[in-house]
């Protein structure tokens, strides 16, 4: 009894490039705080089944297995970096090939979010990228950043 790996043959493992020259220009830096839906239809086409947002501009836009228009986006736009609501992957066409960043951490953690209900699994991936000692003091998840009115009003 053998076992055959079948993801040997005609499958070869993708190992996204680390050194993507066109993340920085090209990621919204508040990423973070941008609510992600998954099921958000091809801007286009609208069509829901298989799309790709694209990290510049937030547009969403559909596969080249469905109607092409993310590539079609890039092409217009030249907003290089699009992730996948399939599998999360996230592409740089300029560089002609998947890339993964630490930076862009939290944009695949709101797609699983979005997609999945909760934190992925490896989430905590994101906590020891900082070296700083936490001093438990019990704080909550604070989401007041974003509205700036007057606190005071005498
Ligand atoms: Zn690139
Ligand atoms: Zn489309
Ligand atoms: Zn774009």
């Amino acid at each position: 009894m053998s076992t055959a790996t079948n993801w040997q043959a005609g499958f070869h493992p993708v190992t996204p490039r680390t050194n993507c020259p066109h993340l920085h220009d090209n990621i919204s830096p508040n990423w973070a705080e941008v609510t992600v839906d998954v099921s958000k239809p091809c801007t286009e086409c609208n069509d829901a089944s298989e799309n790709w947002r694209c990290l510049r501009c937030q547009g969403v836009y559909c596969s080249r297995y469905i109607n092409g228009h993310a590539a079609e986006h890039h092409k217009n736009t030249s907003h290089p970096i699009s992730i996948s609501f399939s599998d999360l992957s996230i592409w740089c066409y300029d560089c002609d090939d998947y890339i993964t960043s630490r930076l862009l951490k939290p944009i695949t953690t709101a797609l699983y979010v979005s997609k999945f209900g909760e934190m992925p699994p490896n989430s905590n991936d994101i906590e020891i990228a900082s070296e700083e000692d936490t001093t438990g003091s019990g704080e909550g998840p604070s989401n007041s950043a974003g509205e700036s009115g007057p606190s005071k009003s005498d």
